[in-house]
């Protein structure tokens, strides 16, 4: 029997409570949703303040050199890069992470092009329950390419070591997948798959956003050839907050993308009207950059700097697994079904569970306070952000959770207008 005064007592002896101070979070809040937009960094209120007023208002153009606007992606690079198993010189933060998925794919399809033994490659192949996104990412690039190449779902990551074999293994140009899946939170064996992959002659990227800053990633432990992620989740930089990308240092000289926009040239202000690509990680950019939200990144991951992954990995396996024991003690009476993996190897940083009512009961809890999200189908979805998130939070939440299950305290005709 797990009590309040375990939780409490969890939350005197946790070396990571003081973080918590480094974020403004609103009172009377349990926020369960940093996978999904991470909270504010109390920081960044002032450095907004400095990025328009002194930066922006006063020294105007000259803080492109005077303030580091201009060296901001690379600067917020070499801070991502320790988080992920990158070298300092191998990660860039810049647009999107749809679009670096974009530039990953695309290079990994000239990459193999330009390899004589692998040029007649023509598939890419993904899980169908890959987030969106990074399946209409590739759809869009082969559709517009016209070149042969299909984008081939799998069913299950566990089909990938067959779906690699024989002669249509031989077909496979590249396999993109997400480390951590958004909808149940179960994590991949990076290395293992990337080993796998490698052997069948494809390349693999890997999509972090839902495991940088979240868990334990090494990238060049696992030799992965393309890595993107977002800095909005689990990194805290704010929303909509420019994304990364990661190219190891051994692809540099063949890395190549097709939105060659002046930040990739190798002398931008030459004004030279032919493309030739700038040596290194910044050939991942494209154009200028949004240097405000840039800006705000940084504060996000000077938390970071505080801590290390080992000891935030350790917290919100202990978060998660405090939740789940918590859901059984409290709620087993109801129709919750658990869709995240309980073994810690194959667990991300949040707990997915199943309600015939899914929607309705996250409003419910976000109406009191609680704030999870909600996946189709039926998914509620709650993420655990060691960096903010008490063991007390875990306790209040799930006891929130079971007074809305055990009244029926949920709208079930709720409009499903929101967008968490
Ligand atoms: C959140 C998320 C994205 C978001 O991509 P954007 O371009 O920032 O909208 C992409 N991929 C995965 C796996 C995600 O979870």
């Amino acid at each position: 029997m797990i009590t309040r005064q375990d939780c409490l007592a969890l939350d005197a002896a946790d070396p990571l409570a003081p973080q918590r101070n480094a974020f403004a979070l609103p009172d009377g809040v349990i926020y369960l949703d940093g996978n999904s937009l991470g909270a504010r960094p109390r920081a960044a209120l002032q450095r907004a303040q400095d990025v328009i007023a002194a930066e922006w208002g006063n020294d105007l153009i000259r803080s492109w050199n005077t303030a580091g606007w201009y060296d901001l992606p690379q600067r917020l690079g070499t801070l991502i890069a320790p988080l992920i198993g990158a070298a300092a010189d191998e990660v860039v933060v810049t647009d999107s992470t749809s679009v670096n998925l974009f530039k990953a794919l695309a290079a990994s399809l000239k990459m193999q092009a330009d390899a004589p033994a692998h040029a007649a490659r023509r598939i890419i192949l993904t899980e169908r329950d890959n987030f969106p996104s990074d399946i209409y990412m590739a759809e869009g690039l082969i559709g517009w390419l016209e070149r042969g190449y299909e984008l081939r779902l799998l069913d299950s990551w566990a089909d990938l070591p067959a779906a690699l074999e024989g002669d249509a293994g031989a077909q496979v140009a590249v396999v993109m997948l997400t480390h951590v899946n958004y909808r149940t939170g179960r994590m991949l064996d990076m290395k293992t798959i990337t080993a796998q992959i490698h052997a069948a002659g494809a390349l693999a990227i890997w999509d972090l956003a839902h495991s940088a800053g979240a868990v334990e990633v090494d990238l060049n432990g696992a030799n992965a050839d393309f890595a993107v992620g977002c800095t909005y989740k689990f990194l805290n930089g704010g929303p909509g907050a420019p994304a990364f990308i990661w190219v190891p240092q051994r692809h540099h000289a063949q890395f190549t993308q097709p939105l060659t926009g002046w930040w990739a040239h190798r002398q931008p202000f030459a004004m030279q009207p032919a493309f030739a690509p700038v040596a290194g990680i910044k050939r991942a950019m494209c154009g200028t950059q949004p240097v405000v939200a840039l800006a705000l990144i940084e504060c996000g991951l000077a938390v970071f700097q505080d801590v290390t992954m080992a000891a935030l990995r350790k917290k919100s396996l202990a978060l998660s697994d405090l939740f789940l024991a918590l859901l059984e003690q409290e709620c087993a009476a109801h129709p919750l079904e658990l869709i995240t993996p309980r073994n810690h190897a194959d667990r991300g940083s949040q707990v997915s569970v199943t309600h015939p009512h899914g929607y309705a009961v996250m409003q419910a809890l976000i109406a009191r306070g609680v704030i999870g999200d909600y996946r189709e189908p039926q998914v509620m979805r709650f993420g655990f952000t060691p960096l903010y998130t008490g063991y007390d939070d875990v306790w209040q939440a799930v006891m929130v959770l079971k007074d809305i299950l055990d009244r029926s305290d949920y709208q079930v005709d709720a409009k499903r207008t929101a967008v968490t």
